[in-house]
């Protein structure tokens, strides 16, 4: 945990059971303003599709991995997946922050818990949730990058990750798509821009 860095600037959180619909509200956030800045994160597991390392992750061996863990490079991490590290660094925290920008984070449920422990009011944390497990479901089927049996085990993570949406700022609740943009553009604009 990064003890040492301190809350100098804005960070937004946000963190969902996977087939919420995080991705799409956060790709929506990050074009319509400028000034927030994805973190990209480190991990361990291998490069999916078009992946490219330094873009959607770094990307490092397991060794490589947790040599950063001992070195304490990272503010969070955690294994989201069996033999899978994802975690953020420091050092992208402050290549950020360098350039003035607002960091927004995409992470884990247990994640985002940790990084709005560690930075309190400067943080907004944010929890994206499907309207029920079943509509969860069936947007997982509907996505098509997942078998079956990996779909049933995001939607068995999702009940245990649900019980952790009472430790976030705020719930938003992804029914009608459109609402559900509306809704985020207004978390930014109160939270960074005091609108
Ligand atoms: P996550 O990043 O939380 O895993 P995605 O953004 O990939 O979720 O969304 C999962 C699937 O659900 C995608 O196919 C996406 O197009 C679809 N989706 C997202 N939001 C909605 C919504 N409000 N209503 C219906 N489908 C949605
Ligand atoms: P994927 O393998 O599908 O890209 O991501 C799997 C999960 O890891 C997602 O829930 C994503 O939000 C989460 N994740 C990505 N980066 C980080 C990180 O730096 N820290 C934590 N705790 N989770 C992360």
């Amino acid at each position: 945990m990064a003890s040492e860095i301190k809350p100098t600037n804005k960070v937004i959180i946000f963190s969902a059971p996977s087939g919420s619909g995080k991705s799409t509200v956060v790709n929506h956030l990050l074009k319509k303003y400028p000034f927030l800045e994805f973190s990209i994160s480190a991990t361990s597991r291998a490069p999916r599709g078009q992946e490219q390392n330094g873009k959607e992750y770094f990307f490092f061996s397991t060794e490589e991995f947790e040599r950063l863990i001992s070195e304490d490079a990272f503010v969070e991490y955690e294994e989201v997946y069996k033999g899978s590290y994802y975690g953020t660094l420091k050092s992208e925290i402050e290549r950020i922050w360098a350039k003035g920008h607002t960091i927004l984070f995409d992470i884990d449920v247990k994640g985002g818990v940790n990084i709005k422990r560690i930075f309190g009011d400067a943080a907004l944390a944010v929890f994206v949730k499907a309207p029920s497990v079943e509509e969860l479901r069936s947007r997982l089927v509907g996505r098509g990058t997942d078998t079956p049996e990996a779909i049933e085990k995001r939607v068995a993570k999702a009940e245990e990750e649900l019980t952790y949406e009472k430790y976030f700022d705020v719930v938003l609740v992804n029914d009608d798509l459109s609402t559900s943009l509306a809704q985020a553009e207004g978390l930014i604009d109160s939270f960074v821009l005091n609108k």
